[in-house]
C-alpha cells in the first residue's frame, strides 16, 4: 500500500461524496490541474482538489487517472476556494459549482485561433481609433456646453432661454455620441487587454459633483476598513458616475474591476458608457455570448493577470467564476434585482451575495448600489456589516416624478374607462404625445390573455403537464404554458361543448392592441420575454433615439434604462403586483413602482407616474405615493422581524418532486418529519417553527412533476452552518434509506 498516491477530483456532477483517484508515483501534481478520469464508465475532465490524501474508501477499487492535462492552464486556488464557499453556503456539490464555472467542459487550445485573428485585429483597431477620435470630439463639445450651462444656472440673472437651448444642445450631442458609441460597440473589440492598448486614450473624463464626490470619498474611507459599501441613491443621482470613478481609480492603481449587472439586456446602454471611459480595457461576459468568446475572455483574464494589464469586466452573475487575479473592486449594480438569483440548475446562488464572498476572498473592495436597496442589504448596513451612503438629488435636478393613483373601479362606475385605460390616463398620454415626448406602459404579465375560459360550460384550458392555465398569444396565435413552455395551436372552440372560448385577463399583447387602437399615429413597441433576444437591443435603441413613442413591457422595462425624453410612465393593472402570496411581495412591488417612477422625467422635465388600481387604499400604494421610503422600509422590516422572515432569519426551501402525487406527498411528509426531529428547537425570537409541514406551491405540478415544499427557517447564529450541514446530511440519509426516486431540490435564500 505504501508508495501509492491518491488525490480527490472535482467532477462536473452532483455527487455528494468525494471521488478518489490514484496518481502514478512519478507524476508531480498540485491542486487545480486538469485530469481525465473514468467515472461510472464514462470519461470526464475534472480538477484536482486535494493531493496526497488518505482515501476513506477501499483502496482496491480506486482507479488511476487516465492523464494529467498539463497543456491546459490549471484552475487557480482562489477559484477553487470560491467553489468551496458557494457549495458550502448553497448546499450543493462542489462539482455543480465547477460545472457552472466551466460549462463548456472543452479543453481547447487557443493558439492557432489567436494567430488567425491577429490580422483581422489590425484592421479593426484602425477603425476603432477613428471612431474613438470622433467620440472624443463630440464628448468635448458636450463638456463645453455643460460647463456653460452650469455657469448660466449659477449666474445671478437667470437666463432660462439660454439654459434651455444648452440643454437641448446637450441632449442632441449625447444622442450623437450614443450613436458613435453604438458603432464602436458593434465593432468587435480587437485588442482586449493587450499591452499596446495600454496607451489608448479614452473618450471622456469623469467629474463628480460635490455631492457625488462626498459619497466617493466616504466609499474610499469605508474600503480602508474592508467594508462593503451600499450606495442608496435615487435614479439619476449619478451612482453610475461614482462606480466609474471608483473603477478608474482602481485601475490606475493597477488592479482589475468586475462590474456586475443583473441582466445583459439592461447593460446595453451601460456598455456604451463604460466603453466611453475605459475604451478597449472593457470586456463583457454573459450567458448570451458564444462559448468561444467566453473562453477567449477567460483566457485574456488569465494571461492578462500574469502580464499585469488592467481590465474591467462587465458581466452577469456567471462572470463571478472567471479566473481573476489582482481584483481590486467589484461593483454590484441594481443589487436588489431578483435576476441576480439563479433559479436552476444548482448552484442556486445569488450573484450579489457571491460577489461579497468573492470580494472577501480577494481582499478587494465591493460596492453595491440601488435606488431601491434590498431589505437584506439595508439590514447589513444597520448591523454595521456594510456601510450605507446616500445620494438624494438627481444630477439633472429634476424632481421625482409625480404620482397619480387612478381608482379604476370608481372610474368604471362613472363610465370613465375605455377598455383597460381610464380616460384620465388617455388624456395624459395624448398630452405627452402632443409634446413629442415618450411613454412607458408597464404590465407584469406577457401574452394576450393569461386564461382562456368557455363561457358556456366554464371549462378552463389547462396545460397537460402543469397545474396551470394556458396563456393565449397572438402573432402568431397559439397557447403557451408559462411554466414548462408547452405550446399548442389555438382552437377557438371549447373542447367540451364547442362554444367559442373567451380570454380572461390581459397581458402586454392586449395592452399593445388597445394602445394601437387608441393612438393609431403613435409608434408603438413591446418588450417582454416573448421578444426575440436578438431584437431587444434594437427596441431599446429605437426608444432611446425617440424613434418610437410608446414602449409597453413587463419587468424588463422597469430596469435601469435612461430615456431622456420619457415623461410619463403608467402601470395599467398594477394590482397583479399585490396578489402574490409571498413575504417579499410588498418589497418587490415597491421596488417595481419606484423603478418605474425613476424612469420618467430624468432630465429637466418633471415626469408623471400613473398607477391604475382597483385598490387605491392599499398600503403599498398609499405609502408609495406619500413617498416616505424610510418609513416604508421600516414597516416592512418590522413585519419581517415579527414573522421571523429574512433578513432576520435564513430560509431554505426544499422542493420534493415526483411524477406520482402519492409518492411526492409521502416523501415530503416523511422528510419533513425527519428534519423536524433534527431541528427541534424553535429558531426565531418568536418561536417560529424551524421546519414547516409540506405545502403546495401556487403551481403544484410543473412539467409532469408534482411539487411539495418544506420551508426551513434558521436563526442566524453560530449554529447556522452546522444546522445547514445537518439538513443536507438528513436529506442525503433520507434519499439513501427511502430510495426515493424523485428529486429533492434545496434552495438557500429563495427569492
Ligand atoms: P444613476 O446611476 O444613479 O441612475 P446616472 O449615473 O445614470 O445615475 O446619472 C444620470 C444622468 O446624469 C446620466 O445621464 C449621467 O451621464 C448624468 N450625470 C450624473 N452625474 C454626472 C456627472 N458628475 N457629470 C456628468 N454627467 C453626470
Ligand atoms: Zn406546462
Amino acid at each position: 500500500m505504501s508508495g501509492k498516491r491518491y488525490i480527490t477530483v472535482i467532477l462536473p456532477l452532483k455527487i455528494g461524496w468525494t471521488p478518489y483517484y490514484e496518481i502514478p508515483a512519478d507524476e508531480k501534481v498540485c491542486q487545480g490541474l486538469w485530469v481525465r478520469v473514468n467515472f461510472a464508465n464514462k470519461e470526464y475532465s475534472g480538477i484536482i482538489h486535494e493531493t496526497d490524501v488518505t482515501p476513506g474508501t477501499e483502496t482496491s477499487k480506486i482507479k488511476t487517472v487516465i492523464s494529467v492535462e498539463r497543456q491546459v492552464a490549471p484552475v487557480g486556488h482562489n477559484e477553487i476556494r470560491l467553489w468551496e464557499m458557494v457549495s458550502e453556503y448553497y448546499l450543493c456539490t462542489i462539482g455543480e459549482v465547477f460545472k457552472a464555472a466551466y460549462p463548456a467542459m472543452k479543453i481547447s487550445r487557443q493558439e492557432a485561433l489567436a494567430r488567425m485573428q491577429e490580422k483581422d485585429r489590425e484592421r479593426k483597431r484602425k477603425n476603432l481609433d477613428r471612431l474613438y477620435l470622433k467620440a472624443r470630439k463630440t464628448s468635448e463639445r458636450i463638456e463645453q456646453k455643460k460647463k456653460k450651462l452650469s455657469e448660466t444656472e449659477n449666474s445671478s440673472k437667470k437666463r432660462e432661454k439660454l439654459a434651455a437651448e444648452l440643454k437641448s444642445g446637450i441632449a442632441d450631442l449625447e444622442m450623437e455620441l450614443a450613436s458613435i458609441m453604438k458603432n464602436i460597440s458593434e465593432e468587435e473589440n480587437p485588442g482586449g487587454i493587450y499591452v499596446e492598448y495600454d496607451t489608448f486614450q479614452t473618450v471622456r473624463g469623469i467629474s463628480l459633483t460635490p455631492g457625488q464626490n462626498e459619497v466617493f470619498e466616504a466609499a474610499l474611507e469605508a474600503f480602508k476598513g474592508m467594508k462593503p459599501v451600499l450606495i442608496n441613491g435615487v435614479t439619476g443621482s449619478g451612482k453610475t458616475e461614482i462606480y466609474l470613478e471608483l473603477a478608474r481609480r482602481t485601475m490606475s492603481e493597477g488592479r482589475n474591476v468586475l462590474y456586475l449587472v443583473p441582466e445583459i439586456a439592461v447593460s446595453r446602454q451601460l456598455k456604451d458608457r463604460l466603453q466611453s471611459v475605459f475604451g478597449s480595457r472593457l470586456m463583457t461576459f454573459h450567458s448570451e455570448e458564444t462559448a468561444a468568446s467566453k473562453r477567449n475572455t477567460a483566457e485574456k483574464i488569465r494571461t492578462g493577470a500574469s502580464g499585469g494589464n488592467r481590465y474591467i469586466i462587465l458581466g452577469t452573475r456567471s462572470a463571478l467564476f472567471l479566473p481573476y487575479e489582482n481584483l481590486g473592486l467589484i461593483i454590484v449594480d441594481e443589487e436588489h434585482d431578483s435576476s441576480y438569483k439563479q433559479d436552476s440548475p444548482a448552484p442556486r446562488y445569488n450573484g450579489r451575495d457571491v460577489a461579497v464572498m468573492l470580494a472577501r476572498l480577494h481582499q478587494c473592495n465591493i460596492v453595491l448600489g440601488s435606488a431601491t436597496p434590498s431589505l437584506e442589504s439595508i439590514f447589513n448596513c444597520s448591523c454595521g456589516k456594510y456601510r450605507m451612503l446616500t445620494l438624494r438629488s438627481r444630477y439633472y435636478g429634476a424632481d421625482e416624478a409625480e404620482v397619480e393613483i387612478i381608482d379604476t373601479a370608481s372610474e368604471r362606475r362613472k363610465n370613465g374607462m375605455y377598455g383597460l385605460f381610464s380616460l384620465k390616463l388617455i388624456e395624459h398620454m395624448k398630452a405627452v404625445l402632443d409634446c413629442g415626448e415618450q411613454i412607458l406602459v408597464f404590465r407584469s404579465r406577457r401574452a394576450f390573455s393569461p386564461v382562456l375560459q368557455c363561457p358556456g360550460c366554464g371549462t378552463i384550458i389547462r396545460c397537460p403537464h402543469c397545474n396551470v392555465s394556458l396563456s393565449y398569444h397572438k402573432n402568431p396565435e397559439r397557447m403557451v404554458c408559462h411554466h414548462c413552455g408547452f405550446t399548442t395551436t389555438f382552437n377557438p372552440a371549447c373542447p367540451k361543448c364547442g362554444t367559442m372560448l373567451q380570454g380572461l385577463g390581459s397581458g402586454t399583447q392586449k395592452i399593445e392592441e388597445e394602445i394601437r387602437k387608441l393612438f393609431p399615429e403613435a409608434r408603438v413597441s413591446r418588450l417582454d420575454s416573448d421578444t426575440a433576444k436578438s431584437s431587444v437591443p434594437d427596441i431599446i435603441r429605437k426608444f432611446n433615439r425617440k424613434e418610437t413613442d410608446i414602449l409597453i413591457g413587463t419587468q424588463i422595462i422597469t430596469k435601469s434604462f435612461d430615456f431622456p425624453a420619457l415623461s410619463l410612465a403608467a402601470a395599467v393593472s398594477a394590482d397583479s403586483l399585490l396578489g402574490i402570496q409571498d413575504f417579499r411581495a410588498d418589497e418587490k412591488a415597491l421596488q417595481i413602482l419606484e423603478q418605474l417612477r425613476g424612469r420618467c422625467g430624468r432630465r429637466d422635465r418633471k415626469g408623471l407616474f400613473v398607477i391604475q388600481t382597483n385598490q387605491p387604499d392599499h398600503p403599498v400604494y398609499r405609502k408609495f405615493a406619500e413617498g416616505d421610503a424610510t418609513d416604508l422600509y421600516g414597516s416592512l422590516m418590522a413585519e419581517r422581524r415579527e414573522f421571523g422572515y429574512p433578513p432576520y432569519t435564513r430560509l431554505i426551501n426544499i422542493s420534493v418532486k415526483d411524477p406520482d402525487v402519492g409518492r411526492c406527498e409521502a416523501a415530503a411528509t416523511a422528510l419533513s418529519g425527519i428534519l423536524k426531529s433534527m431541528l427541534a428547537e424553535p429558531s426565531g425570537e418568536n418561536d417560529i417553527e424551524p421546519v414547516s409541514d409540506p405545502f403546495s406551491p401556487p403551481v403544484d405540478r410543473i412539467a409532469g412533476d408534482h411539487i411539495r415544499i418544506i420551508r426551513v427557517t434558521l436563526r442566524k447564529d453560530k449554529e447556522l452552518l452546522s444546522r445547514k450541514k445537518a439538513i443536507a446530511g438528513g436529506i442525503d440519509g433520507f434519499i439513501r434509506k427511502s430510495r426515493f426516486k424523485g428529486q429533492i431540490i434545496l434552495d438557500v435564500d429563495p427569492e
